[in-house]
């Protein structure tokens, strides 16, 4: 396994990845793990590979996103699971933009999966495992006074910012964008950026030349749903979007 340069204490461990500290104040070590999770963790397995497809994903997505003007925590990668972003105050609201109808939408609304949201919808979820990450209201995101109301306009035009650009490059590469979860934070100086990952993990793609509603999956529904070949759908966005984006960055 490659370490990244100076790996420090262990800060966080997520779901799915690893934070360090290194030895310099202003960058932290992510490690993206092989360990699948779905349902809030009652859902467990190991799926080899997945962590190193995820980190490359996210540093192919992040680096276009930076092409495009969009601020994120990204720095560079280190080995092939490994990425060195820098540190953030995340935001704990989990924002979800959708453009096609699926998941937790169509279980709380009558809308079939398959349609088309235009303008796409965002939602905001209160990133609490113990609570489930219940939806969040206007009135009860207003209530927690996790951000001010400047603030909360930043990240919803930064989300929509997100998804045009992504939609559009997924596009390019016959992917259609139904929907994804972004988390975003502060850094030391106050600036807004996205965090976390950007990945099949957390994104919803569909390959456009299929109509089969599970064979055109190519992502963490293929886990959830237990529809097999997880980590070779994950292999083909990769393959998809590399084809049409530089070879990112190396830190260090
Ligand atoms: N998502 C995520 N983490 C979460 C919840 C959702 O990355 O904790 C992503 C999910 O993969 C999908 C989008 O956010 O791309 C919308 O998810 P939805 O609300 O439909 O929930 P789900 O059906 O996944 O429970």
């Amino acid at each position: 396994m490659t370490l990244p340069p100076a790996t420090g204490p262990l800060l966080y461990e997520g779901k799915a990845k690893r934070v360090y500290a290194t030895d310099q104040v202003d960058v932290v070590a992510v490690e993206y793990k092989d360990d699948a999770t779905a349902f809030n963790a009652l859902k467990k397995a190991q799926l080899l590979g997945k962590g190193a497809l995820n980190c490359r994903i996210s540093a192919l997505l992040f680096e276009h996103l930076e092409r495009l003007g969009v601020p994120t925590h990204y720095l560079g990668l280190h080995g092939d699971h490994w990425m060195m972003v820098r540190p953030v105050r995340v935001v704990p609201v989990e924002v979800v933009v959708r453009n096609v109808a699926a998941g937790s939408l169509c279980r709380q609304m009558p809308i079939t999966a398959g349609t088309p949201l235009d303008p796409p919808l965002l939602d905001l979820y209160y990133k609490d495992d113990a609570l489930g990450d219940p939806l969040l209201s206007e009135v009860r995101l207003e209530r927690l006074q996790l951000v001010t109301s400047a603030q909360m306009e930043a990240i919803r035009d930064l989300a929509y910012r997100v998804n045009d650009a992504l939609r559009q490059l997924f596009a390019e590469v016959g992917l259609e964008l139904v929907d994804f979860k972004i988390e975003l934070g502060f850094t030391g100086a106050g600036a807004l950026v996205v965090a976390d990952e950007i990945s099949p993990d957390t994104c919803r793609l569909w390959n456009r030349a299929v109509s089969d509603a599970q064979e055109r999956i190519l992502d963490k529904d293929r886990f959830r749903q237990d529809l097999g070949g997880v980590v070779e759908a994950y292999g083909e966005v990769l393959k998809r979007v590399q084809g049409v984006c530089p070879e990112p960055r190396v830190y260090g």
